[in-house]
């Protein structure tokens, strides 16, 4: 791990397994309390350098960052594969977006800027001046969840770099090698040697100490609705980004282009077996296309073959952890034995879970109302928009849905109606441009990403008023 300015090596370590053999890929140091501390106190003086540059000094960097990113992104893709399981064209498209986040970050470097406020339009402003500022928020903790282990840590360092800040970077345990080498990239491209820092070890021990703590300033964490909660407890006066889970709907109207609506589920809810925060899990579909949209997916859902990701005929790979690929199994026969009916799939070896489709799904049932995050999509029958909308809208979650059909009527209806985050027409949950706003409502979190947007939440905003 690389804390204080240097790398760390330490004897008690934490192996890190491929998820789809057991085989130790690498190891890391199983980081502590005084490691923590070490982190926060280097960062400290981290910060102090990042203020230091221009703004333009930081594009150069994180510019040179995505250069040396470029030139490694076959490392990068399979280094992701073989710690996360998601099959190797899924790892090569994350390094590809990771480069594609850093590089939008870099852009952000040299657009941080405030406005003029019109104080003469206040009774008490005449003769007055007043303009903001935006300054960085100092130390920033990014914890990150294992499911996309580079791209969600660029989300991360990168804006919080551009924005002036320095970084501490928690990976999560059993996904910490991609970090460890963007971290390589990020000094090798010039970023000052105590502006980032990457501490591997267990949430549960070292996650209070470093939450807690008053020299961070600000919180970006992208993971489990329960431990985000945690967090927040912990946090105390500083500012924080929550990004969550979800259980994201899919309504598929009558007007709805059938072949495509089975298509667009069979790639957002299945890819990385299903371990996405988007991932289509609830099917919503109108009565008169229910046993239409069933026969048209079922097919597609068996031709998704399994096994080791690395290979380039696999179309889906393992889950993170076997306790994981149990848990989908028993919420699914759970859901059967109260009446769903699985239509394909329900297996499992080991971590390798099947692909799986359930139709008559009640809403009620766990396999509906709380985040699956695993290869299975469940399937509920509607009468028309406004029981569709509700179903939606059932859910504590709000991060992503999705509506199937022509009639702009219906769709802006969902867009407004519907209590998400992210809204799409004519796709399936899973879709995300890195640019974009990117955030949940409800327990799926708060706060957004995208760079140009998770710089404004890394920055504090000054007032200056010219008496
Ligand atoms: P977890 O919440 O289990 O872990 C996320 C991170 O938090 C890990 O680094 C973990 O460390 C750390 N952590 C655990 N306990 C604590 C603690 N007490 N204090 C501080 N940090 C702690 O999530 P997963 O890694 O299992 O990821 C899956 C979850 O992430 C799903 O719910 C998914 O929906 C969500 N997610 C949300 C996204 C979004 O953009 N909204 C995107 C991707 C995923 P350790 O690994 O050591 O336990």
């Amino acid at each position: 791990m690389y804390v204080g300015g240097k790398w760390i090596e330490k004897n008690d370590k934490i192996e890190v397994l491929n998820p789809y053999d057991g085989s130790v890929v690498d190891t890391v140091p199983r980081g502590d309390a005084s490691d923590v501390e070490a982190a926060i106190a280097s960062a400290e003086r981290g910060a102090m350098a990042m203020s230091a540059l221009t703004g333009y000094e930081r594009y150069q960097i994180l510019h040179r960052a995505a250069e040396l990113m470029e030139k490694r992104l076959d490392d990068l893709g399979r280094t992701i594969t073989l710690e996360e399981g998601k099959v190797l064209s899924e790892g090569l498209g994350e390094a590809a977006r990771s480069l594609e986040t850093l590089t939008l970050s870099a852009e952000e470097a040299k657009r941080l800027g405030g406005e003029v406020v019109p104080l003469d339009g206040s009774s008490n402003g005449a003769g007055k001046f007043g303009f903001t500022l935006r300054v960085p928020c100092g130390v920033v903790a990014a914890v990150t969840p294992f499911n996309f282990p580079l791209n969600l840590v660029c989300h991360k360092i990168g804006p919080g770099l551009a924005a002036g800040n320095a970084v501490i970077v928690k990976p999560a345990t059993d996904t910490p090698l991609s970090a460890l080498k963007l971290i390589e990239i990020l000094l090798e491209a010039g970023i000052p040697a105590e502006a980032v820092q990457c501490i591997t070890g267990s949430g549960a021990t070292i996650g209070d100490v470093l939450c807690g703590d008053p020299r961070i300033r600000k919180i970006s964490f992208t993971g489990s609705r329960d431990v985000g909660e945690h967090i927040c407890r912990v946090a105390g006066l500083k500012k924080v980004t929550m990004e969550l889970g979800s259980n994201a709907p899919l309504v598929i109207m009558e007007d709805a282009d059938i072949d495509q609506v089975a298509a667009a589920t069979a790639v957002t809810g299945y890819a990385n077996a299903g371990q996405v925060c988007i991932s289509t899990q609830r099917v919503l579909a109108s009565e008169k296309v229910y046993g239409d949209f069933i026969d048209a997916l079922t097919p597609l859902v068996e031709a998704l073959s399994t096994g080791n990701p690395i290979e380039s005929n696999v179309k889906m790979g393992p889950m993170i952890r076997e306790s994981d690929a149990e848990r989908v199994s028993e919420w699914i026969g759970q859901a059967v034995n109260s009446g769903a009916r699985l239509v394909t799939g329900g297996g499992r070896d080991g971590q390798l879970h099947e692909p799986t489709l359930v139709a008559d799904v009640d809403p009620d049932m766990r396999l509906s109302c709380d985040e699956v995050f695993g290869p299975t999509v469940g399937v509920s029958k509607f009468k028309d928009i406004d029981e569709a909308i509700n179903m939606a809208n059932k859910t504590n979650y709000g991060l992503s849905a999705a509506v199937f059909t022509q009639n702009i009527n219906w769709a802006m209806a969902f867009a407004q109606r519907v209590h998400s985050g992210n809204i799409h027409v004519n796709w399936g949950t899973q879709w995300r441009a890195d640019l974009m706003p990117y955030g949940g409502l409800k327990d799926s979190g708060m706060g957004k990403e995208g760079p140009k947007y998770a710089v404004q939440e890394m920055t504090e905003l000054k007032m200056v008023v010219i008496h």
